[in-house]
């Protein structure tokens, strides 16, 4: 007999989007489980986010350190180039990614949330079944919060395997690859790209777009395309991937011909896409929108008491997206009236140097038909960005503002540690501010925040340090 569990909130994956729910659900008294098949943390703290971050701050540190080994104008002497000792910077990141899985287990211990270790199959839309180590447990729930993620999108000429891997496993190699091929020029392939890269790995990028971040303008991504070339990073644009050769190289048809790549590992990011299989979703009797689970401002499915957030609930397919809809839902089911319309959902892209975006660019403007002025208040007018060493980057502030009465569209920012920013941009666009509200706001010096006071100032036609 499998053991029967009845709360009022079952939770499906613990990664940003369900363990938020779960935790808020405790937190609010509601009996709640949360069903993960691994342990707490998700795509973001097992594989994604938080690892992608640790082994792009050890890459930066290892580039800064042997960028010192030569002449250099701060006038560090060192003996020679650092040694890289890649398990060890592996493991040191391993280490982060553990405490924070142990932390995300606590916070649902001290919520008072059960959880159940094992892979969910529903049956019908409000009952499930779980394989765990100690047999199956079958669960039926008032409200079911569907929080299953994502998972990589695999090219059909290039499976993975072997010498082809995903982000994952790029996140866990054994040892630094001398020649790594990165398939698709979007943030996660250059984010990890990039850290390869400065840790000593011989990189080619390979993208079918004409641009990298297609989704961006030129503008916002040449700075990150300068550096790629100053790095040594090969760069193909518009190329279409075939696969691999009898001799494991990989097929590349480009504007001036078919290219052979020779790599040790081809990691491929073409995108990611909700996981929708496996699980039963079948049985629901849920709509969806093109790959995802179709919701609505509540992160209400078609079906009542079943609820989706998260990357399996539409883009952006971000952390913190998934985070503000778990804490939503939570508080719904708890009689709370809350609605999912952010202002904004602010991005970052963790490459050399950073993006931040917030809002509309000044296409998604002109696309939507809105008369706006843009202005661009570049770091190089910065101090803070002098003392360190991020004036030369080609790096910027931007803020997109309605014509008619100066509210503030979209700010976006592009350069060395900007990353930061992204908290001052949203809150801007969530508070409705016009430029005078930000150029007005007393920015401390010397920080980069003061470019953002001064785009403002920029738009409403006075710069003072321009
Ligand atoms: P997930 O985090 O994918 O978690 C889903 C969980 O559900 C998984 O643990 C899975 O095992 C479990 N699960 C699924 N189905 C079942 C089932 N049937 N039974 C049991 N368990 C199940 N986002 C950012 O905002 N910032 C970043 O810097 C960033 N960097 C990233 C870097 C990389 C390399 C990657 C891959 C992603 C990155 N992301 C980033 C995206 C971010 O990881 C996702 O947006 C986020 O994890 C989505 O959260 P989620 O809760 O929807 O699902
Ligand atoms: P993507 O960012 O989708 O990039 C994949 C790249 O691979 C693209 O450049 C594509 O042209 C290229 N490619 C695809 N196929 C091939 C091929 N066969 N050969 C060569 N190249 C190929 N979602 C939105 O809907 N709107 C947004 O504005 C948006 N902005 C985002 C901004 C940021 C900073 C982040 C982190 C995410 C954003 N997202 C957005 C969500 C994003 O789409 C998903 O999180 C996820 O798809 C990104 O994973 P990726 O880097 O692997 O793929």
């Amino acid at each position: 007999m499998p053991e029967i569990l009845r709360p009022r909130v079952l939770v499906i994956g613990g990664g940003p989007g369900g363990y938020v729910a779960a935790i808020r659900a405790g937190q609010l008294g509601l009996d709640t489980v949360l069903v993960d098949a691994e342990r707490p943390g998700g795509t973001c703290v097992l594989r994604g986010c938080i690892p992608s971050k640790a082994l792009i701050h050890a890459a930066g540190k290892f580039a800064d350190i042997a960028g010192a080994a030569g002449d250099n104008p701060l006038g560090f002497a060192i003996p020679g180039p650092p040694r890289l000792d890649f398990a060890r910077t592996v493991a040191w990141k391993d280490g982060i990614v553990d405490r924070l899985s142990a932390g995300v287990t606590g916070l649902l211990a001290r919520a008072k949330v059960r959880v159940v270790t094992g892979w969910a199959r529903f049956t019908d839309a409000k009952s499930c079944t779980v394989e765990t180590a100690a047999g199956p447990v079958a669960i039926t729930a008032e409200h079911v919060i569907l929080a299953t993620g994502s998972e990589a999108v695999a090219l059909s000429d290039l499976p993975f395997g072997g010498k082809v891997i995903s982000s994952s496993e790029a996140l866990s190699l054994p040892e630094l690859p001398r020649r790594l091929v990165v398939v698709g020029a979007g943030y996660i392939g250059l984010e990890l790209g990039i850290a390869l890269r400065k840790l000593g790995a011989a990189v080619t990028i390979v993208e079918a777009a004409q641009r990298i971040l297609p989704r961006y303008d030129d503008a916002l991504t040449r700075p990150v395309r300068r550096w790629l070339q100053r790095a040594g990073v090969t760069l193909h644009l518009g190329a279409k991937i075939g696969g691999l050769d009898g001799e494991e190289r990989l097929m590349v048809e480009t504007a001036s011909g078919p290219l052979p790549l020779e790599a040790d590992k081809i990691l491929v990011t073409v995108g990611r896409r909700p996981l929708t299989n496996g699980w039963g979703l079948e049985a629901m009797g849920l709509d969806m929108e093109g790959p995802f689970v179709r919701i609505d401002d509540q992160c209400k499915t078609a079906m009542r008491g079943v609820w989706a957030i998260g990357d399996l609930a539409g883009e952006p397919m971000l952390a913190h997206k998934g985070f503000a809809q778990g804490a939503m839902v939570a508080e719904i089911i708890a009689g709370q009236r809350r609605h999912f319309d952010p202002a904004a959902v602010a991005a970052i892209v963790f490459t050399e140097p950073e993006i931040v975006v917030a809002g509309m660019l000044p296409d998604d403007a002109a696309a939507a038909g809105i008369a706006a002025a843009t202005a661009v208040f570049p770091f190089a007018a910065n101090g803070r960005a002098l003392t360190l060493e991020a004036g030369g980057d080609g790096g910027f502030v931007r803020i997109v503002s309605r014509r008619d009465d100066q509210r503030i569209l979209g700010i976006q920012a592009v350069g060395r540690q900007v990353a930061e920013l992204a908290g001052e941009f949203a809150h801007a666009l969530a508070m409705g501010t016009v430029l005078d509200d930000l150029a007005h706001t007393v920015h401390v010096h010397p920080t980069l925040g003061e470019a953002a006071g001064e785009a403002a100032l920029l738009g409403l036609g006075h710069a003072l340090h321009l």
